[in-house]
């Protein structure tokens, strides 16, 4: 039997929605690409996951592919997503292309990775820091919660990324960060979005989860969901950090995440006892 490290006696997460099987290349679906992830899945308890490579890279997707790989673990459910970003050179052609195969996707991710420079993703590490030197950090903040709601209002994503991924290097705004997201948070509510909670940012040089506790608490206020995610660009990070994140959404009281099949969503508990 598979050892299940991600419940403890309240809790079972059982999904992973930010999965990267191409990592930062193009490589072509295949069963030797996709089938060690199934079986990091299986081996962690996981049973629901979502494919979301970079839409940079959408030649590589094949639908045939994941079906087959459906087919070969009837026992987990595997979601077709992509993960749409405001590449300024790249993202014309991701967009056509989430518009084309739209039916065929379950879920689609989107984030904001660029600022002014068309030629440097921003959260690149270390080297996107110096995109922050000298600047009125303030104005960057409302700036990438501007590109945020752009983003959201494509009509084109299921549920935001890494939305607080603007304090990667570790840069803070001088305002309090509820003031500064309150207008973006009303707006993904508005417009039915769900959030993740990633540990990604576990592994940055913030060492913090996205998003941050406050955005949290006003996401919970608002009523916008979430999914949970760790961003994997491995089969060996998938459901990273999980018993961690598991500790603090019962912190927060946080009893359900959500799935997608073909973009429609569903809330699913993930505690199945009295929080004590
Ligand atoms: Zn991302
Ligand atoms: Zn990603």
């Amino acid at each position: 039997m598979a050892v299940n490290q991600l419940s403890n006696r309240n809790y079972q997460l059982f999904s992973d929605y930010h999965t990267h099987p191409q990592g930062h290349r193009v490589q072509y679906y295949s069963s030797g690409l996709l089938q060690p992830w199934a079986d990091s899945a299986r081996q962690l308890g996981l049973t629901d996951i979502a494919f979301t490579d970079h839409d940079r890279y959408h030649t590589g997707i094949e639908f045939d592919e994941i079906d087959h790989l459906r087919e070969r673990n009837p026992d987990l459910k595997i979601r077709a997503g992509i993960e749409l970003d405001n590449d300024p050179v790249h993202s014309a052609a991701g967009r056509k292309w989430i518009e084309k195969h739209w039916d065929k996707l379950d879920f689609v991710l989107g984030s904001v990775h660029f600022l002014d420079r068309a030629d440097q993703m921003f959260d690149s590490v270390p080297n996107g820091a110096t995109q922050f030197e000298g600047r009125d950090l303030d104005a960057i903040y409302a700036d990438y919660f501007r590109r945020i709601r752009d983003i959201a209002a494509t009509g084109l994503v299921d549920c935001l990324a890494h939305v607080d991924l603007i304090k990667i290097h570790g840069h803070r705004p001088a305002t309090e960060i509820g003031a500064i997201v309150n207008e973006t948070l009303d707006f993904i509510h508005a417009r039915n979005i769900a959030i993740e909670l990633s540990t990604a940012g576990w592994r940055k040089p913030v060492n913090e989860l996205y998003p941050s506790d406050r955005i949290i608490e006003l996401a919970l206020e608002k009523r916008i969901p979430f999914t949970i995610a760790s961003d994997a660009h491995s089969h060996a990070q998938l459901g990273e950090n999980f018993p961690r994140l598991m500790q603090k959404m019962a912190n927060f009281g946080i009893r359900e995440v959500c799935i997608f099949e073909r973009h429609q969503r569903i809330a699913r508990a993930v505690c199945a006892e009295p929080l004590l």
